[in-house]
């Protein structure tokens, strides 16, 4: 079974000026440990993909499905990542960080050290202590990146994470990103509008249209990620 089965998924907002179609008939799986980037103009419908994925939308029509298990409301194994790092202000970096924990009152043995070790990996060793405004957005969102990865989640998704930063934070998150999702070996789906950012991280590309959301053309990236 592949670790993420779309199957003709659709989805349709309610508006007060008509129904919006947001998605419309997408299809795809994403294998195991493979890094799959779903590129697209904004507003064609990528977040609600996103968010049928990680079970919290419900799709009008088709399904979906991870490791063979139908999506039916919030998954536990998805780490999500969104454009804004959304830290609690007045917890430190490594509190943060371990929220996804605390919230799911799952045991906490070896929690903090491995917070440690991916702060060190995010390049933030030194800053656990530190409370999030004491950081760059960059670095928030490090920091969001490892609370995203705390639990050890399956699947890794990501919603434009890096939209929100200056062009050299930008490149530098890139870089980093690769190194981290090579080295935890996620299966992983990244949203993004900027094509350059898909081929240096992908394994594959899906291209969307304009909304609702189809796939307008699928491409394998002919060389290996960092
Ligand atoms: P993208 O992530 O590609 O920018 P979205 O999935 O956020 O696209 O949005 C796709 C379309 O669905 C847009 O027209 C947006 O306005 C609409 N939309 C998104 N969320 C909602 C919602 N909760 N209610 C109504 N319309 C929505
Ligand atoms: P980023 O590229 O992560 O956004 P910046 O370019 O803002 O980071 O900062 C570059 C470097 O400056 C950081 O990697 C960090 O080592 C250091 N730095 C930034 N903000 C702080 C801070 N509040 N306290 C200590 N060092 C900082």
């Amino acid at each position: 079974e592949p670790a993420i089965r779309v199957s003709g998924v659709a989805k349709t907002y309610p508006s007060r000026s008509g129904p919006v179609e947001a998605v419309a008939g997408v299809s795809f799986t994403v294998a195991e440990g493979e890094f799959v980037s779903i590129l697209g103009p904004s507003g064609c419908g990528k977040s609600t993909l996103m968010l049928m994925v990680a079970g919290l939308e419900a799709p009008s029509r088709g399904s979906l499905a991870l490791a063979g298990r139908p999506v039916e409301g919030p998954q536990t194994r998805v780490g999500l990542m969104f454009q804004d790092a959304t830290l609690l202000p007045w917890k430190s970096v490594r509190d943060n960080v371990l929220f996804p924990l605390r919230m799911s009152g799952r045991p906490m043995a070896g929690a903090t050290e491995r917070a440690g070790a991916l702060l060190a990996l995010a390049g933030l060793s030194g800053f656990a202590d530190k409370r999030p405004r004491e950081l760059s957005g960059g670095m928030r969102q490090r920091v969001a990146l490892c609370r995203a990865l705390i639990a050890d989640p399956a699947i890794l998704l990501m919603d434009e994470p890096f939209s929100a930063l200056d062009a050299i934070t930008r490149d530098e998150m890139v870089l980093a990103l690769g190194e981290i999702v090579a080295r935890e070996r996620k299966t992983t789906l990244f949203i993004t509008h900027a094509i350059r950012e898909a081929v240096f991280l992908s394994d594959r590309i899906l291209v969307m249209g304009r909304r609702p959301a189809t796939v307008v053309a699928e491409v394998a990236v002919p060389f290996p990620r960092p």
